[in-house]
């Protein structure tokens, strides 16, 4: 049975804030300013079958030269940042999130390199440098599924997987 089936989920994968999401995509869209990269990990609390998004971390701000590439790395350091930032303000990584010129397909980097390299971590792509009205839809999923294998989701079923409040 393919547990992320869409049409025969009972709950979606992933759900945050209706505002907590715009702010999002409004900082991608800034901080790329429709010339590079940009993204963030969203965080919040996960149980197994439940991933809730109550903010978002850029990742300029664990590493200022993170964006300087034409694609987004971050040191050993920065994720020392990362885990030390979710251990004081008692939050998990509950997926992250960048953005390409076109379109929401992962590059070789972004399937040979999960950001969390952790079964079922959740990446989103978003086009277009996040460049204007971004829907659900237009977005990739990818849930990682190890040994850099991916099951990847992208239109209507994306929609049915994230869910705005
Ligand atoms: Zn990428």
């Amino acid at each position: 049975m393919n547990f992320f089936k869409a049409g025969t989920m009972s709950a979606p994968l992933l759900e945050a804030p209706a505002q907590v999401w715009a702010d999002l995509f409004a900082h991608l869209r800034t901080q790329g300013a429709g010339v590079r990269e940009s993204g963030a990990f969203l965080l919040g609390h996960k149980s197994e079958s439940r991933r809730v998004m109550t903010r978002f971390l850029p990742y300029e701000q664990l590493q200022a030269d993170a964006l300087h590439n034409d694609y987004v790395t971050l040191s050993a350091a920065s994720f020392s940042k990362l885990w030390e930032f979710c251990r004081s303000e008692g939050v998990a990584v509950v997926a992250d999130v960048h953005t390409h010129r076109f379109g929401p397909g992962q590059s070789r980097s972004d399937r040979a390199n999960p950001m969390i390299a952790i079964k079922g971590h959740v990446a989103l792509i978003v086009p277009q440098f996040a460049q204007g009205n971004v829907c659900l839809q237009d977005l990739g999923l990818y849930v990682y599924q190890g040994e850099h294998r991916w099951i990847a989701f992208s239109g209507s079923d994306v929609s049915q997987l994230v869910r705005l409040s």
